[in-house]
C-alpha cells in the first residue's frame, strides 16, 4: 500500500479538488473505499467540447489490473460554467466497465468556444476532484495568447513530480505530454542507488501490468493536480511499451513481430484507458491511430504525431538484446538510408503534408517525440555516426518532412520534442547535413520530468560540429512554457532545483524569443 502523497493546494487551482475525498483515500469509507485515487483529467479540446476522464479504482494496484471493481458502475458527470458548479451546462451518465478497466471518457459537446469550464464526476455514492477544462477559440476567432506547458519522461523512480506542480501553478491554458509518461521497466538492483522512489510493480507487460503503471502515476498528488489544471494533448514515445521499439519489432530481436504486437497492444489499450484521448479502438492488425490535428483558433494549429507506431524497423539494430537502437555510421549502415523507410509511415506522412497545405494558423505547432534536427558525430578520418532511435535513423523520412515544410510553406512551423532528457535549442535545416542550407522550422526539445539525461559533457563536446544546435544542457530536470501570441512566441526553459526533493522549487534556465515571419529562436 502506497501512502497517498501530502496534498497542497495551490493559487491557481485553490479549490478546484475536494480536498476531503483526497484525503480520504487509501482509508475505509462507509459506503465503500475512497473511489477516485486517481484524479480527473480532460484533454483534446476542441471548440465545443473536450473530453472528461476519470478511472474509478477502490484498489487501485489490484494485481489483476481491475482496480477492485467488476460489476459495471454508473457515473454521473457534470460540465458547469463556474467553479462552484451552479450553473451546470451539460451533464448526463456513463457506465465503467471492466473491460476498460473502469475508465470513464465522456466527449462532451455542445459547449461554448474560447472559455474556462468545470467537471467533476458522481459514483458509488462519492463526488470526484473537481478538474478545470477549457473550449478552444472558434477556429477563426483571434485568441491573444496560448499559454503551453510541455512536458515529456516521467520515471517515477528517478524522483519525484515536482516539475508537473509547478506545471499546474503557471496556469497553462493547454498542457502537452510528448512521451515517456510512464517507464515499462524498473532499476535493477545494479541500479538501486538511483531509486529515489521504487515502482514496486513488475517491468509492464501485460494488460494489467501497464494498468497498474498508469494507476500508480496517476496517485502522484502533483500530476493529478495538472491534469486538473488544464486539458491536454497526449502522444507516446516507447517507454510506454518498451524501450527502443520500432514500429511492429521489439528492441529483443529473438522476439517475433506476431509476440511483441500482443504486448503492444497491451499496451496501447491501457494508455487510451488512462488518457483523456478521444475514442479510438485497437485494430484487427492491433494498430490504434493517437495522432491528431487540434486548432486553437487562428493563433496555433498542432500536429500532434506519433513517432513510433508505423515506423520501419531500427537501421541496423543492436545492443545487448539486439533490436535497439545504435550509434552507427553511414558506411556500415547503408540502410539507414534507404528511402523507403519511414518514421511516421506513409498514412501518417500523407495525413500531416495535407494538413500543412491546408494549415492557415499563425503558428503551426508539430508535438511529437524525437528530437527532429538531428546530431551528427563526427569522427576524424571515418565516417560520421548517427543515433538511429531518433530521426538520425530515418534521414529520408525526414528529408521528406523537411522538403514539405519548404514548398507547402505552413506559417511558421515550430518542433517540440521530448524523449532526449535534455534541453535543446534546435534550427530544423531543409538538408540536414548542409549546416548552410534554409532553417524550415525552429525546434525546443523539453527536459524530462524526472528522468536521468545523458552526458553533458560528451554531448557538449560535439556541438561545435552541429551547429544546427545552439543550446543544448542536459544537467536539469523540468518542463518548458510558451506563452504564444501573432507576434511570437516567448518559450522558457523551467528547470527544478532537485529531483529528489520532494518541495524542489523552479527557476527559468532559459528564454528564447520566436519571432512571426522568422524560423529559428533568439535568446531572450
Ligand atoms: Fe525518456
Ligand atoms: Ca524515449
Amino acid at each position: 500500500m502506497r501512502p497517498a502523497a501530502p496534498f497542497t493546494r495551490r493559487s491557481l487551482v485553490a479549490g478546484l479538488v475536494a480536498a476531503p475525498a483526497v484525503l480520504a483515500f487509501g482509508r475505509a469509507r462507509a459506503g465503500g473505499a475512497y473511489a477516485f485515487p486517481l484524479g480527473v483529467a480532460s484533454g483534446d479540446p476542441a471548440p465545443d467540447g473536450f473530453v472528461i476522464w476519470t478511472r474509478l479504482a477502490v484498489d487501485p494496484f489490484a494485481a489483476d489490473g481491475q482496480g477492485g471493481l467488476s460489476a459495471p458502475v454508473p457515473v454521473r458527470w457534470e460540465i458547469a460554467a463556474d467553479e462552484g458548479f451552479r450553473r451546470i451546462v451539460a451533464a448526463g451518465e456513463a457506465t465503467a466497465v471492466a473491460e476498460e478497466a473502469h475508465a470513464v471518457h465522456v466527449e462532451a459537446a455542445g459547449l461554448r468556444p474560447g472559455r474556462p469550464y468545470w467537471y467533476r464526476f458522481t459514483a458509488l455514492g462519492q463526488q470526484s476532484p473537481a478538474g478545470l477544462s477549457r473550449t478552444t477559440p472558434a477556429p477563426n476567432a483571434q485568441a491573444d495568447r496560448l499559454r503551453l506547458a510541455v512536458a515529456s519522461c516521467s520515471h517515477w523512480e528517478r524522483g519525484y513530480f515536482t516539475a508537473y506542480g509547478h506545471m499546474a501553478d503557471e496556469g497553462p491554458d493547454l498542457t502537452l505530454f510528448l512521451g515517456d509518461y510512464i517507464y515499462e521497466y524498473s532499476l535493477g538492483p545494479d541500479r538501486a542507488d538511483q531509486k529515489v522512489r521504487a515502482y514496486g510493480l513488475e517491468e509492464a507487460t501485460t494488460l494489467a501490468g501497464y494498468r497498474n503503471r498508469y494507476a500508480l502515476h496517476r496517485t502522484d498528488a502533483h500530476l493529478q493536480r495538472l491534469h486538473a489544471a488544464a486539458p491536454c494533448l497526449a502522444v507516446w514515445d516507447d517507454h510506454e511499451v518498451q524501450d527502443d521499439y520500432s514500429g511492429i519489432w521489439s528492441k529483443v530481436a529473438a522476439t517475433s513481430p506476431r509476440d511483441f504486437l500482443r504486448r503492444r497492444a497491451a499496451a496501447y489499450q491501457a494508455f487510451y484507458e488512462a488518457m483523456p484521448i478521444r475514442r479510438t479502438r485497437l485494430s484487427a492488425a492491433g494498430e490504434m491511430p493517437i495522432y491528431k490535428q487540434v486548432r486553437y483558433g487562428a493563433l496555433a494549429e498542432f500536429f500532434m504525431l506519433d513517432g513510433r507506431q508505423y515506423r520501419s524497423r531500427q537501421p541496423c539494430p543492436g545492443g545487448p538484446e539486439g533490436g535497439k537502437g545504435r550509434i552507427v555510421a553511414d558506411g556500415a549502415c547503408p540502410d539507414r538510408l534507404d528511402p523507403s523507410r519511414t518514421f511516421l509511415g506513409f498514412d501518417q506522412e500523407r495525413w500531416l503534408y495535407d494538413g500543412l497545405a491546408r494549415a492557415s494558423a499563425q503558428w503551426n505547432i508539430l508535438g511529437q517525440d524525437l528530437v527532429m534536427a538531428g546530431l551528427r558525430f563526427a569522427r576524424p578520418g571515418g565516417d560520421d555516426t548517427y543515433w538511429t532511435d531518433t530521426w538520425d535513423g530515418f534521414p529520408a523520412a525526414r528529408d521528406r518532412l523537411t522538403r514539405a515544410l519548404s514548398q507547402l510553406k505552413p506559417r511558421n512551423p515550430v518542433v517540440l520534442s521530448g524523449d532526449y532528457h535534455s534541453f535543446w535549442t534546435n534550427d530544423v535545416k531543409l538538408d540536414s547535413r548542409d549546416p548552410g542550407s534554409p532553417t524550415v522550422a525552429t525546434e525546443f526539445v523539453g527536459t524530462s520530468i524526472t528522468s536521468t539525461g545523458p552526458s553533458h559533457e560528451a554531448l557538449s563536446a560535439v556541438m561545435p560540429d552541429n551547429p544546427q544546435v545552439k543550446f543544448f544542457d542536459s544537467r536539469s530536470r523540468g518542463y518548458m512554457t510558451l506563452d504564444i501570441t501573432a507576434a511570437g512566441i516567448d518559450a522558457r526553459y523551467q528547470a527544478i532545483s532537485d529531483v529528489r526533493d520532494p518541495k524542489a522549487s523552479v527557476a527559468t534556465l532559459r528564454r528564447w524569443a520566436v519571432e512571426n515571419g522568422k524560423a529559428g529562436a533568439t535568446p531572450a
